[in-house]
């Protein structure tokens, strides 16, 4: 497995030479939003959904009643490419390792952004909630109503994630006394 931030010196697909861009937020929080990988912003400020799409995720966190350090945030792929083209799949597959490590220390819910996303961890069978992509709501008013429902239907699944995790507290004390 890879260790957390080896991707800074990683050659490991044709993306290589473009900026890498790392992650942001706790790995510890509530959740865990993955996205496809950087895009121009993110490549000017070296970290992930900074952009106008940063912004609307900001305002999904808000919703939730978070802030934005209180989540964990990354992408699927380290590396900028230009004119926010699908990465390819080359770099999916050599990028899943940093992501895999990242998922692995990650505790809280992880939420796919778009469906690049979704679809590779779906394939990987990793859990997932599936999230449209906030650019695609600004692109295309029409899936705003689409990003407020996933965001209505997240926040339920914080509760239910929330008393779960206070259930586990909760049964390791009385185990201990
Ligand atoms: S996209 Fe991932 S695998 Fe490819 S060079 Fe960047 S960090 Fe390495």
């Amino acid at each position: 497995m890879h260790k957390s931030k080896e991707y800074q010196h990683c050659q490991g697909c044709p993306l290589q030479g473009n900026t890498k861009v790392g992650t942001d937020g706790d790995p510890d929080g509530p959740i865990c939003f993955v996205g496809r990988n950087p895009g121009a912003v993110e490549k000017m400020r070296g970290l992930p959904f900074v952009g106008p799409a940063g912004i609307r995720l900001d305002k999904v966190i808000a919703d939730l009643k978070l802030e934005r350090e209180d989540v964990f945030i990354t992408n699927m792929v380290k590396c900028w490419t230009p004119n926010d083209a699908e990465p390819p799949n080359e770099a999916v597959e050599r990028c899943w390792g940093y992501l895999t490590f990242e998922l692995h220390r990650a505790k809280g819910i992880v939420v796919a952004l778009g469906r690049s996303c979704q679809k590779a961890l779906t394939e990987r069978e990793v859990p997932h909630f599936s999230m449209i992509h906030p650019s695609a709501a600004i692109r295309r008013g029409l899936y705003e109503a689409v990003l407020r429902r996933d965001t209505r239907l997240l926040k339920k699944e914080l509760a239910v994630w929330r008393r779960r995790k206070s259930r586990a507290k909760g049964g390791k004390r009385s185990a201990k006394s």
